[in-house]
C-alpha cells in the first residue's frame, strides 16, 4: 500500500481519515527523502508500547529480508520494540497515520524514509495513552469505532459520540493506574 493513501484494511476502512505509512511488502522503496535528526529515536519511543485498538495475533514477516523474515524485536539499551505485530496510530493536523511496527525495521535495515508529514507527526505526537494523545486522535477518528468489533459498528453516531468522552477518560485512567514508573 502506497504511503499517504487512505488506510482501507478492514475493519479500518470505515475511518476515512486514516492514512497508510510504511506498508511496503514487496513494493520498491523510493528513497528520495531525508530522515530528520532524532526521528528514529522518537519513533522507537512511541513503538515501545503503542496504543492500538486491538492486539495483533502473530507476527508479520518482513518480505524485504531475503532469508529470515526479519527480526521480531529491535533492542536499544534495555528497551525493545516488537517488529511486525503492532500498529502505530499517529495523529497529524488533517489525518491519522497508521504504520505497522515494521516501519522502524524498514528504516533501520532497508533504507526506507517515511514522508516528511509522518516524521513531523511523530515529533509532535504526545505520550501514548495520554489525554492529549486521545484528544488528537479523536479530532479525526472515532476511537470507539476503531475498538469495536465490526458487528457493533452500526451503533448510531449520537450515542457513539456521547460514549466516546466517557471512554477516553476511563481508558486513560485505567492505563495510568496500570503503568509502571519509567526509568529515566
Ligand atoms: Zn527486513
Amino acid at each position: 500500500m502506497e504511503d499517504l493513501k487512505p488506510f482501507d484494511f478492514f475493519p479500518f476502512d470505515r475511518q476515512p481519515s486514516l492514512r497508510a505509512i510504511g506498508w511496503l511488502d514487496h513494493e520498491p522503496i523510493a528513497n528520495t527523502r531525508q530522515i530528520q535528526n532524532g526521528f528514529f529515536e522518537k519513533l522507537f519511543e512511541l513503538l515501545v508500547n503503542p496504543w492500538q485498538p486491538f492486539a495483533s495475533a502473530g507476527y508479520h514477516d518482513c518480505s524485504l529480508c531475503r532469508f529470515t523474515g526479519g527480526p521480531k524485536e529491535i533492542r536499544i539499551q534495555n528497551r525493545s520494540v516488537r517488529i511486525g505485530n503492532a500498529n502505530l496510530f499517529v495523529p497529524a493536523d488533517d489525518c491519522v497515520f497508521v504504520a505497522q511496527s515494521s516501519v522502524i525495521h524498514y528504516i533501520d535495515a532497508h533504507e526506507y524514509c517515511p514522508p516528511r508529514a509522518f516524521q513531523d507527526a511523530v515529533f509532535s505526537c504526545r505520550e501514548m495513552r495520554s489525554m492529549e494523545y486521545f484528544r488528537a486522535l479523536r479530532r479525526h477518528v472515532s476511537i470507539k469505532a476503531l475498538e469495536s468489533p465490526p458487528a457493533n459498528l452500526t451503533l448510531n453516531t449520537t450515542l457513539e459520540d456521547e460514549q466516546a468522552d466517557a471512554r477516553e477518560t476511563s481508558a486513560a485512567s485505567v492505563l495510568k493506574s496500570k503503568s509502571t514508573p519509567r526509568s529515566p
